[in-house]
């Protein structure tokens, strides 16, 4: 259910619905938004039917949510929400007017090797270093990442280049180490149904960029969302990276409909992965240009100095010039769909 109180509702107001829907044993969640605020509750609400909410001072209207995710839906909050990553001073905000691009090795190889992409991305104009320090590989026999040590070697690179970091978090037991070290946590494709994962990094203070599940309906992606926003954090956001599909001339098949799909069901910003949607890197430029053009808020691209060396993803992987050249074609397409980058 979603309480919508009236335009200019005190804090006494809102706080006496809040105390009424808790004394139910409901979990009330209160989203103050430009125009108004909305309070949702969370729980099994019938045991509030007979609660005449409607006529609580403050209060306008009482309104089911029809969909089966609540909290990221529409529903529950008409504006996009603006997901604020490191620290204010690097004024990163995903999800408005301004792209920001995600741009690193698959893997974190080396401090060496990963500083000569971080320094070669920012100069192309990436808000965002990407590396993966816990690689979680469809065969245990490849590299499976540097582990803490690659995560530490992220810190430094973040030191040297004030990108804030995203890298992925793959087992409950490392949430700790990883939230205290990353500005984004990632939960891959693998682990998207990972649900004591999702509860586990919904209890951080960190923003999470949750990766679409391999064969995941967006209904299932939602829910997966809605799953780390239950916990209390509400800085989630969402990332199209190609689904399995009967076609083979693709790694994945990148579901760019899911775009302008996800953006009307949710005010979750959405990322889009053209690397790992198509394992191809001459496909990448092609679809970060489609995605920007479909509505996408940002993009997680691949880059390595030396992909016939890569560790990992080496054959997906863009080399800093080829990035530089895609990063300028992109402006074009985001100043003429009304975006920055
Ligand atoms: C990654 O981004 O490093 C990754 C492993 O991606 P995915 O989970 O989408 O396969
Ligand atoms: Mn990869």
């Amino acid at each position: 259910m979603i309480i919508v109180l009236k335009h200019g509702a005190t804090k006494a107001e809102i706080d006496h619905v809040v105390q009424k829907i808790k004394e139910h044993g409901l979990t009330p969640h209160v989203s103050e938004g430009k125009e108004r605020t909305i309070i949702g509750v969370i729980g099994d609400d019938r045991v509030i039917e007979n609660l005449p909410l409607s006529i609580f001072p403050g209060v306008d209207k009482v309104m089911p949510i029809l969909s089966p995710y609540k909290l990221v839906s529409r529903e529950f909050k008409s504006e996009d929400s603006l997901v604020a990553v490191g620290p204010a001073s690097a004024g990163v905000k995903i999800g408005g007017k301004r792209l920001h691009v995600m741009a690193g090795p698959c893997a974190v190889e080396s401090l060496e090797r990963l500083m000569t992409v971080a320094e070669a991305v920012k100069a192309s104009g990436a808000t965002i270093l990407r590396g993966g320090a816990f690689k979680p590989r469809t065969s245990p026999h490849t590299f499976q990442g540097l582990g803490a040590e690659g995560l530490e070697h992220l810190v430094e690179a973040r030191k040297k280049t004030g990108l804030p970091i995203v890298t992925e978090v793959v087992d409950t037991r490392d949430v700790e180490l990883v939230a205290r070290q990353a500005d984004i946590l990632q939960i891959g494709t693998r682990n998207m149904q990972n649900f004591q994962l999702l509860i586990e990094v919904g209890q951080t203070d960190k923003p999470v960029m949750l990766k679409r599940g391999l064969s995941a309906t967006i209904k299932e992606f939602l829910l997966a969302a809605e799953y780390i926003m239950k916990g209390g954090n509400q800085r989630v956001i969402l990332c199209e990276r190609g689904i399995r599909t009967f076609e083979t001339q693709t790694r994945n098949t990148l579901d760019l409909a899911a775009v302008p799909v996800l953006k009307s069901l949710s005010h979750l910003p959405v990322i889009v992965d053209p690397s790992h949607a198509t394992g191809k890197w001459e496909l990448v430029a092609p679809m970060a240009k489609a995605a920007i053009a479909a509505g996408a808020d940002g993009l997680m691209i691949e880059v390595h100095a030396n992909p016939e060396e890569a560790l990992s993803d080496g054959e997906e992987s863009l080399k800093p010039p080829k990035f530089h050249a895609m990063m300028q074609e992109l402006r074009k397409i985001a100043a003429a769909v009304g975006r920055e980058l």
